[in-house]
């Protein structure tokens, strides 16, 4: 998982919007969490992104390290249905429950298949989207636009914000600041 992290640093540290949102120093400590899978978990090393130069040695690693990474989901079946359960999934790299330990700060790294539908969403704390690869359509209450690679979005705490995938997965880089950092999202439908 050092791997992940240090290609994670370097698009962090050459981007300001994402060093602008929160950063790190010094070195952090691994967690020691033990591997973990979910159904879509296993979807993430098969899928091919539509990546850019910048954004290639990231997807590479996790690619390579998926095995290694605590895969977890967000919500129940019974919230989001059964297709998005399956292939839906995230790792926390940076937190307080991540590989590495902050306690300021949550860096995730996070998957959805093609043609799905991210419900109405909202959590207390700030968030910063940059996307790795694929592309979706993301929606706020005054945005809706299209990401792709490279591209950002950022949602203030309670600022509610759903999201579909288009006709290929998507993997984005997630950071969170702030009050409610170790919440959950909750779906606002
Ligand atoms: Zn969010």
């Amino acid at each position: 998982m050092y791997q992940v992290l240090e290609k994670a640093k370097l698009i962090w540290e050459a981007n300001s919007e994402l060093i602008d949102f929160c950063h790190i120093e010094g070195s952090l400590l691994s967690n020691n969490l033990t591997p973990t899978t979910t159904a879509g978990s296993l979807l993430v090393t098969k899928a091919e992104y539509r990546a850019s130069k910048k954004t290639i040695p990231l997807i590479q690693a996790i690619k390579k390290h998926a095995h290694e990474a605590r895969w977890l989901q967000t919500y129940s079946t019974s919230e989001v249905g059964k297709d998005f359960s399956n292939r839906h999934c995230y790792f926390e790299l940076i937190g307080p429950k991540g590989h590495f330990y902050n306690d300021k700060i949550r860096a995730f790294i996070c998957y959805w298949g093609k043609h799905l539908n991210y419900k109405w969403h909202s959590h207390e704390a700030e968030e910063l989207y940059y996307v790795l690869g694929g592309q979706a359509t993301f929606r706020t209450m005054t945005v809706e636009k299209v990401l792709k690679a490279g591209d950002t979005q950022f949602h203030k705490s309670w600022e509610s914000h759903s999201m579909d995938t288009l006709e290929e997965p998507i993997l984005a880089f997630i950071l969170w600041r702030g009050n409610g950092l170790n919440k959950l999202a909750k779906i606002d439908e």
